[in-house]
């Protein structure tokens, strides 16, 4: 088995677009498990079925194809062969995704692809997520919280979205933490994790303190 290095943190804190540039930099495949989550999402709103509704994301689930590059220098998502690498992007999706994932018949489902996923990653693999470190891989090799406080995620989010309201980004980001907060537990790292704050740290210095624990 390869190395497994997991990555845990709140929305904003960076953790895909860190986590996506370490394993590049280590030679390492890549596993952005909230795009599983966002591609599901996207299948319920598809289908036309509330995502609040267990029912209807059970069904969604059902027959639910999902893929995503394993080389972090590409980026596409696909849901049953259809390229959905933007769509899941958008505020709909985000704002329905919440829902999706506290169906605890998702969350089984979707971390037996996860944990395959991981197990056939050579020479290594970088996988964010919310409960990597906790529930996918609490074995890993490497378990890292990647923090920021809350006012430079919410304008670091702000910055990649410009045509939306700054105090409307900040607001969204922080009822989603709560929302996911209750499922999963992101905000405190467990035990042998390590903790690795951004708030001061530009990107380049994040990735490289995170290729930095790794090598150590
Ligand atoms: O990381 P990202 O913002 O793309 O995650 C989207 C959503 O997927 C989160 O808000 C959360 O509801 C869900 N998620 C999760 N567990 C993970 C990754 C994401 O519940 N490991």
């Amino acid at each position: 088995m390869g190395v497994i290095v997991a990555v845990d943190g709140p929305a904003g804190s960076g953790k895909s677009s860190v986590s996506r540039a370490a394993a590049a930099a280590l030679g390492f495949g890549f596993l952005d498990t909230g795009a599983a989550y966002r591609a599901l999402a996207w299948s319920v709103l598809e289908q036309g079925g509330d995502p609040e509704d267990a029912a209807a994301v059970e069904r969604a689930l059902d027959g639910f194809a999902f893929e995503s590059a394993d080389d972090p220098d590409e980026r596409w998502v696909r849901v049953g062969g259809v390229d959905v690498t933007d769509a899941i992007r958008t505020p709909r999706v985000t704002a329905a995704v919440s829902g999706v994932a506290r169906v605890p018949a998702v969350r089984t489902r979707l971390n037996e692809g996860f944990r395959a996923r991981l197990a056939a990653a050579e020479p290594g693999v970088v996988a964010e997520g919310r409960d990597i470190t906790t529930v996918v891989a609490p074995h890993a090799d490497v378990r890292v919280l990647l923090t920021a406080s809350a006012e430079v995620r919410a304008s670091r989010r702000a910055k990649e979205l410009p045509d939306e309201d700054h105090s409307a980004v900040a607001r969204s980001m922080a009822e989603r933490d709560a929302k996911d907060s209750r499922v999963v537990d992101f905000l405190e790292a467990a035990d042998g994790v390590t903790t690795l704050d951004s708030t001061d740290l530009d990107f380049d210095g994040t990735v490289a303190a995170l290729v930095t624990l790794v090598r150590e």
